[in-house]
């Protein structure tokens, strides 16, 4: 849990701020605050004295104003997906950005959307479709993860090999500052060379500097050709080469890379409804490959298939199937997608979202899977996800028939094993979830004090007060 309680606001302070966010701003009732409290995998549960739902920036900047002058913590929170409980309250009150979900503008020639933060990520995605264009940040939560979250966290996803993260699709923001001010960075260029980058501090801070309440968001030609394929390769080398050379004979196409074990996929098969196999017989890796183009065009096609007959020819692909059609895309992305979830019925499961370069892939997956073994006798590694952007989500599930309890107390001493060889091959323990409170601690090991030093100077001098999202990311 996130350090120490935060001290219970005064009757007072709790009657300006409701009176700020308005009628229908704020709740105090604990069924509708309940679902706000706990994070997707129940690692972290808060409590919070009153949930503020504005609907304006103007509203925003009144509440954050309130707590600046009262000295009262605050914690933003979007769609409450995040993975490292950064968006769950310890006692502070808690600020939903949902109801700030309206699209301010949409710039076809410039190839920008301006949306406020608390719309719905698949939403933009549909909103810049029905433009045609693509906003192409991607990921399974995004039915319920907001853009301001997911810009607070730079997140990643299934894109980022072709498009970049979070932080590489915002031309820029709109903040409320900790003391109530709102710096309005809503600038719409490519080119904007003035001085300090400032958007890009508050990009991936996790609500710790500021409130998120627009952005300016990069928009690109919409795909009309796209081509799936799962591809079984003998081990995870061999994929990091075939990406290569998917890479160069598609024209640099390749939009997604996604790497799964076999293990993963029999958990996938067993427990999620509709799931079916890619291939007749069992591999140990496996790897979903998208290709796509903004152009109506065989090209891609012709690459996937030379590229695949030649590899496997070479022995680098053991078996592959292309999608035929779009359903068929789909069930193989589901398959992909279903990774996480499938891994729930089979009781506990250790975490690690980490990242390391994709020269030293196979080392570390060699590597952590012998160390964790070690450690753990039994233990079932399921490593998978974005192997074109080195980042790998290295989940350990409990022995067959272990206690789930006893397994997960183990945690911290099984990812000190990871994260250490993570460190080895220069490598970071958060590719894409963000540091939260689950990680605060920890990074300190691993970035150097010079490092931290800094996070903390810029952290007292957006936040000096220490009221935004106070005891995560950094501690001031
Ligand atoms: C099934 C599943 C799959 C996922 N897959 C991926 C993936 O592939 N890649 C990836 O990167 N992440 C992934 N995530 C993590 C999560 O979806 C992202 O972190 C997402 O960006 C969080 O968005 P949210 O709106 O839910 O934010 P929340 O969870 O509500 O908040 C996350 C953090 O941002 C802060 N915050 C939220 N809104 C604002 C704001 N407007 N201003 C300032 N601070 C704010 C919160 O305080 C918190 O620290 C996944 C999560 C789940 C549950």
């Amino acid at each position: 849990m996130a350090g120490m309680n935060a001290k219970a606001p005064s009757p007072e302070t709790l009657r300006r701020l409701k009176e700020a966010a308005g009628p229908k701003g704020w709740s105090e009732d604990a069924s509708e605050i309940a679902p706000h409290l706990v994070e997707w995998r129940e690692k972290y549960r808060g409590t919070t004295p009153l949930l503020l739902k504005p609907c304006s920036t103007q509203d925003v900047a009144a509440i954050v104003k309130i707590c600046a002058e009262t000295r009262t913590p605050l914690v933003p929170q979007g769609g409450n997906t995040g993975l490292v409980g950064g968006q769950i309250p310890n006692g502070e009150v808690l600020l939903s950005l949902k109801r700030l979900n309206h699209v301010r503008a949409i710039d076809r020639d410039n190839n920008t959307l301006t949306v406020e933060s608390g719309c719905i990520l698949a939403d933009v995605q549909k909103t810049a479709g029905e433009a045609d264009r693509l906003f192409p940040l991607s990921l399974s939560a995004e039915g319920s993860a907001t853009i301001g979250g997911t810009i607070s966290t730079n997140a990643g996803g299934t894109n980022v090999l072709r498009y970049g993260n979070a932080r590489d699709l915002v031309l820029g923001l709109e903040v409320v500052l900790a003391d109530g001010r709102v710096w309005d960075g809503l600038r719409g260029l490519r080119k904007d060379n003035t001085g300090y980058d400032l958007k890009q501090l508050f990009i991936g801070a996790e609500g710790t500097l500021g409130v998120i309440t627009a952005a300016v968001l990069k928009l690109f030609p919409r795909p009309r050709t796209r081509e799936t394929a799962v591809v079984a390769v003998p081990d995870p080398e061999a994929a990091v080469a075939l990406l290569h050379r998917m890479q160069s004979a598609s024209g640099g196409a390749v939009t997604g890379f996604e790497l799964m074990p076999q293990l993963g996929l029999a958990f996938v098969l067993r427990h999620i409804a509709g799931a079916r196999a890619p291939f007749a017989a069992d591999h140990p890796w496996v790897v979903l490959i998208e290709l796509t183009s903004s152009a109506r065009t065989s090209a891609l096609r012709s690459a996937l298939e030379e590229t695949l007959t030649l590899e496997s020819d070479k022995g680098l692909v053991r078996d592959a199937v292309i999608a035929r059609n779009e359903r068929e895309a789909d069930d193989f992305w589901r398959l992909r997608d279903s990774m996480s979830e499938a891994q729930k019925p089979e009781g506990g499961s250790i975490k690690h979202d980490v990242s390391v370069p994709l020269s030293r892939i196979t080392a570390f997956l060699k590597e952590a899977s012998e160390a964790v073994v070690a450690a753990e006798p039994g233990v079932r590694v399921v490593a998978f996800g974005h192997l074109g952007d080195g980042n790998i989500h290295f989940n350990l599930s409990q022995p067959v028939g272990a206690e789930k309890a006893a397994f997960l107390a183990r945690w911290q001493t099984l990812s000190d094993i990871v994260h250490a060889i993570v460190a080895a091959h220069g490598g970071s323990i958060s590719a894409e979830h963000g540091l939260g409170v689950m990680k605060r601690d920890e990074i300190t090991r691993y970035k150097s004090a010079v490092e931290i030093d800094l996070m903390r100077q810029i952290k007292r001098t957006l936040d000096p007060l220490n009221i935004m999202n106070p005891g995560k990311v950094v501690l001031p």
